[in-house]
């Protein structure tokens, strides 16, 4: 019989509501050679097609079992240079433990018993963290000669442009990275709440990267404080990795009323700007009694439960909501997060579809007009489609909103640029095999080339770029 899946511990639900510290405990030593001792070491491992980075999933696995760490972490770091990162905060469900062979072949999404890849990459990560093993990772690598007096730009410190860094680095390039905020990472840190990353371990493998050749240049936008057309000068290559910082709104009536906000910014509010210690730090932030979220993605089950916390933090006895215009098994965030925001109080209404707010004589939000809604035949993303029923109009009384629909690139620099060929939606154009866009030896990568908009995505994504920048800089 197969033995089931190693559970790791989570923080109970009483104590993680009032504060942003990591809910998802990673795996006890113990835990991970019991998980590890389950993969059953398939002569044709598909979890690693599953990978977009290529890990050596089954090689890794196998060093745990023999409880040789730094083995396990160093066949992690040929191909990710963030394994406690990855380890969080990847939809492995969808990647790797659906190709796992655990999972039957017909599946969309991973077997519950398919082996917990992530978990495992976390142990691993956190192993050598905690004993330094990346110092050892430095002398291990062999730079490359015809890469020693290269430069390449990064423009952006998200998951691509780090990744990029990372791979470019290793080779012997010389990497300077320009962040346009104050504090490295791009969405990992203004995006992803503390408590699904936390910040020491972000920083950690972020600063990694300067034990290789990479300068990091924060406050710098490029495109604005610092003219693009300067770095083309001074590197040979330039990677734009800008991520998808502009919101979408919903475009209906009383959306610029005041205690509406994207979840962009909210998010940026708390994650980044720590108004949560508001007066401490200075960003201030208004905190619903009666908190309403829409969308159903990660980013609303992160709003949500950013939002919750900031209610029991400041002592308001309220409730949080979110509003999807479809059902459950139609939401595009991870199951795992949906079960979490549940846990800790947050409402969920299905099938509604929000058109109009209303606010008060102070310009105030204070209530939502929505439709209900029922399902018709699946549109372009496969998924049903709502569909609003006439007159069935009904209200929410609400105090603050967050939209939480989904992100567009951030057009600050690419307007700089008429030469680059983006879509209608305004993502950069690249070509797929080798990512550099409609200028030579200009890259793309990440959430600003539009896709999933997986962490791990926007790495394979770099990868994809620092492997064509390689290849012209050393063949031509
Ligand atoms: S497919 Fe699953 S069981 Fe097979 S090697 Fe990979 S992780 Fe192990």
């Amino acid at each position: 019989m197969k033995k089931p899946l190693i559970q790791p511990k989570e923080i109970s639900v009483e104590q993680r509501i009032y504060n942003f510290d990591e809910v998802v405990c990673g795996y006890t030593e113990e835990q991970a050679l019991e998980e590890a001792s389950r993969c059953i070491q398939c002569k044709n491992p598909k979890c690693i097609s599953g990978c977009p980075v290529g890990i050596d999933i089954k090689k890794f696995i196998w060093y745990i079992t023999q409880k040789d760490y730094p083995s396990a972490y160093y066949t992690i770091s040929e191909k990710n240079n963030f394994p406690s990162i990855c380890g969080r905060v990847c939809p492995a469900e969808y990647q790797c433990r659906k190709t796992c062979v655990f999972t039957p072949k017909d599946r969309n999404v991973a077997e519950e018993n398919a082996i917990n890849i992530p978990l495992l990459e976390r142990f691993v990560g956190d192993y050598a963290r905690k004993h330094n093993l990346a110092l050892n990772l430095t002398e291990k690598i062999k730079t490359n000669p015809k890469l020693i007096n290269t430069k390449v730009a990064v423009i952006g410190s998200g998951p691509a442009g780090l990744c990029v860094a990372g791979e470019l680095a290793r080779l012997g390039v010389k990497v300077d990275i320009y962040e346009a905020l104050h504090l490295l990472g791009g969405v990992l840190i203004y995006g992803i709440p503390p408590f699904r990353l936390p910040r020491d371990v972000l920083y950690y493998e972020i600063n990694l990267l300067k034990n290789y050749n990479v300068t990091f240049y924060t406050g710098v936008s490029v495109g604005k404080t610092l003219p693009f057309r300067e770095l083309q000068k001074q590197y040979n290559s330039i990677f734009i990795g800008t991520g998808a910082g502009a919101p979408t709104w919903l475009n209906i009536e009383g959306e610029s009323l005041c205690n509406i906000y994207s979840a962009n910014e909210y998010l940026t509010r708390v994650n980044l700007m720590h108004s949560d210690k508001f007066p401490e730090f200075h960003t201030p932030i208004n905190v619903g009694k009666n908190v309403t979220v829409i969308g159903g993605g990660n980013t609303a089950m992160d709003a949500a439960r950013v939002a919750l916390r900031m209610q029991k933090i400041k002592g308001i006895n309220g409730k949080v909501t979110i509003l999807y215009r479809r059902t459950q098994e139609e939401m595009p965030a991870r199951k795992v997060e949906i079960d979490h925001a549940k846990q800790e109080g947050v409402e969920f209404k299905f099938l509604v579809q929000p058109v109009k707010f209303s606010g008060d004589t102070r310009g105030y939000v204070k209530s939502v007009l929505c439709l209900q809604c029922t399902l018709g035949e699946p549109d372009s993303s496969g998924r049903r489609r709502p569909v609003p029923i006439k007159g069935s109009e009904f209200e929410i009384e609400t105090d603050l909103v967050i939209i939480a629909i989904g992100l567009k690139a951030n057009q600050i620099l690419l307007s700089t640029l008429p030469e680059l060929k983006t879509t209608q939606d305004g993502d950069i154009i690249v070509n797929p095999e080798t990512m550099e866009t409609s200028i030579p030896n200009v890259y793309a990568g990440g959430d600003v080339v539009g896709g999933e908009g997986t962490v791990i995505e926007a790495m394979g994504m770099g990868k994809k770029a620092a492997q064509s920048i390689v290849q012209k800089l050393t063949i031509g």
